[in-house]
């Protein structure tokens, strides 16, 4: 939301871009809109910046791709901890359809295994994107038209990682994750081992908002109508239920990928959470497509 609210005020035209998907979700939410089952899944290019001062910062091929194998578990709704969801919102379950590949062609067209390694001098970077700027030991995103850039490093401040909403710079689009957060194996560490952090951040980077509507009052909305009301943030491993905003007797969808609680505590998106994603799909995100 820092980032969001820095290009909110720096850039009048992304306010614009914005009402304007907000416009298209609605449209598509009003017109029964709901997951494209036509062609199969659809796919996006994925490219891995990892940048390291320390070795155990400089992330095997094995712990990016465990990465990628976790978006699509979660993508595909193929976690087999979705069981985890309270009956009364198993129904709410979805398959979001969307499936990750590392690129093989790098911009030029030449062959890559889609992980760029840049050794840097800093020991942590902050949510001001200086880790895509060269010139601040970071590196920039390949063209975020055609690929999903991801960046792991070392975030200081108890930072998991942060993301860009569709409409943003494309010098700086794409999403930044921990690098004890990055995939489900080698560094990643307990309890952000299961790859979630890059679920939830995706989830921003295709227009998801927070399930709590990031206001403390049970005010603000996240624009779907199937994740209840919740007033603030959940952390770590909440009991079911967890009532706020009058939303008993179920109470918040603490278990929604959305929420901030622990990577084996978020299990699922919703269908209405699918139609935001891919009316960004089928807009300002229609050129990663592949
Ligand atoms: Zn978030």
């Amino acid at each position: 939301m820092i980032i969001h609210n820095r290009n909110l005020e720096a850039d009048p035209s992304y306010r614009e871009r914005l009402h304007q998907y907000e416009h298209d979700v609605n449209a598509r939410m009003a017109a029964g809109f709901k997951v494209a089952k036509k062609k199969g899944p659809m796919k996006i290019q994925v490219v891995v910046h990892v940048v390291y001062k320390n070795p155990d910062e400089k992330l095997s091929a094995a712990q990016v791709k465990s990465q990628i194998k976790a978006l699509n578990r979660d993508y595909r709704a193929a976690n087999a901890d979705k069981s985890d969801a309270p009956p009364v919102w198993t129904g709410l379950v979805a398959d979001a359809g969307i499936e990750f590949v590392l690129a093989t062609k790098d911009p030029k067209g030449k062959k890559t295994t889609g992980i760029t390694y840049t050794k840097t001098t800093r020991d942590e970077f902050g949510d001001d994107d200086s880790v895509k700027d060269p010139a601040q030991g970071g590196v920039k995103p390949w063209n975020s038209a055609k690929y999903l850039n991801l960046w792991s490093c070392n975030l200081g401040g108890g930072l998991l990682g942060y993301a860009q909403f569709p409409g943003g710079p494309a010098t700086t689009d794409g999403v930044v994750i921990l690098y004890t957060a990055f995939g489900t194996t080698g560094v990643a560490a307990v309890p952000f081992n299961l790859g979630r952090t890059a679920t939830h951040e995706v989830g921003h980077w295709l227009n998801l908002r927070h399930i709590w509507g990031d206001t403390p009052d049970c005010s603000g909305g996240d624009g779907v109508s199937d994740t209840p009301n919740a007033a603030t943030p959940n952390f770590n491993k909440p009991n079911f239920p967890h009532i706020t905003c009058n939303n008993g007797p179920s109470g918040d969808m603490f278990m929604n990928y959305m929420d901030y609680v622990d990577d084996d505590t978020m299990i699922m998106f919703t269908p209405q959470q699918v139609v935001r994603m891919h009316s960004a799909l089928a807009g300002p995100r229609a050129s990663v497509v592949i």
